[in-house]
């Protein structure tokens, strides 16, 4: 009898185990919302759910299959596969650089590093995005990449191809926060959305705003193109949560927070 109990107590300890860690993980590249208190003025993005305040924590997809720490809660990021995606890049100039090309990308790379690490507050985003540009995607957050049979970093953007100069905008309001020809991004803009949620959009033909510019949900930021490192004409399509990239695709599926409950 004895025995029964303790084989009991086992099986149900690990039941509770079981769904306490079914609560607390989620995707590489999405969001998983911790209860904060209401009225409270908080740094990170938080928003409102049924009634009740949560902030928006961003699972980096280099933690697949460990735990974050977050307000005193072990968060799970489940390991996920995400598929490849090989591409041909035909100027061997771009794939191997020269060292005055690796100096100017890694410079470029720093000012990224610095505009993405803003933080302000004088917006608020509903974590609800409008389609930056019209088009089909072309390649998805996660995928591991091979460019010309060698394996480099995963594709951490969402790719939508259409023609050169079809319009893009912007799918939220914003400040325009960094504007520029880089070597991979070619033309390049990068939208402070407030509270650590940040855009950028690369390969432009056009950029029809400028630094420090104020910009509307919906407004005009330039125009589809090929510049910088490509296989054809298409917006890539970066999102940064507190400096992590998070799937874009989250943001513009109209449940996704609904499903985060
Ligand atoms: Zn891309």
């Amino acid at each position: 009898m004895l025995k029964k109990i303790n084989l009991l107590i086992i099986f149900l300890s690990f039941v509770i185990q079981i769904n306490l860690f079914a609560e607390s993980q989620g995707n590489p590249g999405e969001v998983f919302p911790v209860l904060v208190q209401p009225n409270r003025d908080y740094t990170n993005l938080t928003i409102e759910i049924d009634g009740s305040m949560y902030e928006l924590v961003a699972l980096p997809f280099s933690k697949q299959g460990q735990y974050i720490n977050v307000r005193d809660r072990n968060i799970y990021i489940i390991e996920k596969d995400f598929g490849e995606s090989r591409i041909t890049i035909q100027d061997s100039s771009k794939v191997t650089l020269s060292d005055r090309d690796a100096q100017r990308a890694y410079k470029e790379s720093q000012l990224i590093k610095k505009a993405i690490s803003i933080s302000s507050t004088q917006f608020k985003s509903n974590f609800k995005f409008l389609k930056p540009v019209d088009g089909l995607i072309s390649s998805r957050y996660g995928k591991k990449r091979y460019i010309n049979g060698l394996p480099r970093s995963p594709h951490l953007a969402l790719d939508i191809a259409a023609p050169t100069g079809t319009k893009i905008i912007s799918p939220e309001f914003g400040k325009i926060i960094l504007v520029g020809d880089f070597f991979y991004s070619g033309n390049y803009v990068v939208v402070d959305h407030g509270y650590g949620l940040i855009t950028s959009y690369s390969h432009l033909s056009k950029v029809a705003v400028k630094e420090g510019q104020l910009i509307d949900k919906g407004q005009k930021i330039g125009e589809v193109g090929s510049t910088g490192r490509v296989t054809g004409p298409h917006l890539h399509w970066t999102v940064y949560l507190n400096q992590i990239r998070i799937n874009p695709e989250i943001l513009i599926d109209k449940n996704y927070l609904d499903t985060l409950l």
